[in-house]
């Protein structure tokens, strides 16, 4: 399961082109679930590279919950689900997946 969870992470950044063919998105930072079109931000883009599809491509969305980077769509094709969503949670940003956790006192 860590595989999927270490994999998994790398849809939630440059994911523009994946979450345009996605349907429905979840945060991995606040957990929650919605539609793809709900998100509106992103990020990867200045006045540099506006007018580069590639660099358009390559946008980070943005999460319109809580304004987080770490957007996952179903294209990607993991489980947009609270569960996995939540344990995607627990290995990122409680990093219990990349450090141990400190011995209890
Ligand atoms: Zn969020």
């Amino acid at each position: 399961m860590h595989k999927l969870l270490l994999s998994a992470y790398r849809f939630t950044t440059n994911n523009f082109a994946q979450i345009q063919q996605s349907k429905l998105c979840g945060c991995c930072h606040c957990v929650q679930i919605f539609p793809a079109e709900e998100i509106v931000g992103w990020t990867g883009l200045d006045m540099h590279n506006m007018d580069d599809p590639e660099a358009v491509a390559k946008q980070t969305a943005m999460c319109p919950k809580c304004g987080s980077e770490a957007v996952l769509g179903d294209k990607a094709g993991y489980p947009i689900t609270m569960q996995f969503l939540g344990m995607m949670n627990e290995a990122w940003y409680q990093q219990t997946l990349i450090r141990t956790p400190k011995p209890k006192a």
